[in-house]
């Protein structure tokens, strides 16, 4: 299996000191997934992944990925104070914003941080807010819809992100006249795809558009960011992309497009969330009910509130009980959690061996875009989150919230403070 499957032991000891529900990082796996990541874009001396800190916001993991040599991608005032806080600085940052309050921008420039603008009408509203860099990059939406192969796999004229290519030559000249000097080019058309020929199009496509730039502005430009977008094997049966021939790929359009240009040496940078910490991570809860109706349901400590993904997108998440990983697949469940809502559902119809209150249950693929979406509806407390070290020991790298947390924002009599 291409996810983290920590034992039972393993679990059962965290569990004896960190109640579950929680989530679970693999350091190891982390490691080796940063690793794989820049050895497939070593042939680009300056590549650099700016993790998408939106995926997993926890200093500790940022820590981890920072000594791997990555940076940050942040979007918001608390993500650039969290990678100020782990000591990201200067041009270890990019910050990829859209409809950016001043004070974020302010912010982003006094860190020195990369600003990728989303609009033609940010120039002036940056300028005001934190000044003109010498450096800026710009998002790019083709618009229409992104094909590979023949198959429609995303929509960029639906989506709110990015100027169109007339703007994008406007704000150079803009930006130029206000003293930029170097432009990167950055572009999200695709979430979570596996396809390997996803990066290496759009490289072209920001490779072409670079030199285009380059051919009737003069302008030099210094970067194409192919953002986030790759995608891991939910379900078991679905093959993981192969991160190597994804930087081969994007290494060829280089080589045809850029190499020999006066654009040569540029860099190529990404901004992976789920490819980095998706498969690391897994949450962990305990089945505490059990119920017999018109379906047969096992109802767990955790909620959409620790993982919205099943019920925001009905996304697919693998589920397996540890200890009975050799069990035959012979029950038909839905796993579900505590809400008041009928769509917090972990699984539906899912062939499971037989669940026995108590057991613990591991929901898989929890690392990006699990606890960093969670919420607190029902006045749920968002659980804890555990790394686990390669020699098996483990940290609490966020304690699970407490009834005075939750009530931290009201002034009344009678809450706990
Ligand atoms: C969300 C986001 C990412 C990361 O996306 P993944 O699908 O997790 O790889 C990268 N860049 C920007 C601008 C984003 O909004």
């Amino acid at each position: 299996m291409n996810k983290i499957s920590p034992s039972l032991q393993a679990l059962k000891r965290i569990a004896q000191s960190v109640p579950t529900p929680f989530h679970l990082y693999d350091r190891g796996a982390l490691i080796r997934r940063a690793q794989g990541l820049n050895q497939a874009f070593a042939w680009n001396p300056a590549y650099r992944e700016y993790f998408a800190v939106k995926a997993t916001p926890n200093p500790y993991l940022l820590e981890i990925l920072k000594a791997q040599g990555c940076g940050v991608d942040c979007a918001s005032l608390t993500e650039l104070m969290l990678a100020r806080a782990v000591g990201f600085q200067g041009e270890q940052i990019m910050f990829s914003s859209n409809e950016t309050p001043a004070e974020e921008f302010r912010l982003a420039r006094e860190l020195g941080a990369i600003v990728n603008l989303d609009d033609i009408t940010h120039i002036d509203f940056l300028r005001e807010n934190g000044g003109i860099p010498r450096r800026i990059c710009l998002r790019y939406n083709p618009g229409g819809d992104v094909t590979i192969a023949n198959r429609v796999m995303g929509r960029p004229g639906e989506a709110k992100f990015g100027m169109t290519r007339e703007q994008i030559f406007e704000s150079v000249k803009r930006l130029s006249a206000l003293g930029a000097r170097e432009f990167g080019l950055h572009a999200f058309l695709v979430s979570n795809t596996t396809d390997p020929a996803y990066y290496p199009s759009m490289a072209r496509m920001l490779m072409e558009l670079a030199l285009d730039i380059h051919r009737q502005l003069g302008a030099k430009v210094f970067m194409v960011n192919l953002s986030g977008g790759i995608g891991i094997p939910y379900r078991p049966q679905d093959t993981p992309v192969d991160i190597a021939q994804v930087g081969r790929g994007v290494e060829e359009q280089y080589r045809a497009l850029i190499a020999g240009t006066p654009l040569h040496p540029m860099r190529v940078v990404t901004e992976l969330g789920r490819y980095m910490t998706g498969p690391v991570g897994c949450l962990v809860a305990t089945a505490i009910h059990r119920k017999d109706t018109h379906k047969h349901y096992i109802g767990l400590d955790a909620s959409a509130c620790d993982l919205m993904r099943p019920a925001m997108y009905g996304a697919y998440h693998h589920i397996t009980i540890p200890g009975k990983e050799d069990w035959p697949l012979d029950h038909c469940y839905d796993v579900v959690g505590s809400l008041c809502e009928n769509n917090d559902k972990f699984a539906v119809d899912r062939m499971l061996p037989r669940v026995d209150i108590g057991d613990l249950v591991v929901i898989h693929d929890a690392g990006a875009h699990g606890r960093s979406m969670g919420y607190n509806y029902n006045g749920k407390l968002r659980c804890a989150e555990v790394l686990l070290n390669e020699d098996g020991s483990f940290q609490v790298i966020r304690r699970a919230e407490t009834p005075a947390d939750y009530f931290a924002t009201l002034d009344y009599p009678g809450l706990p403070r």
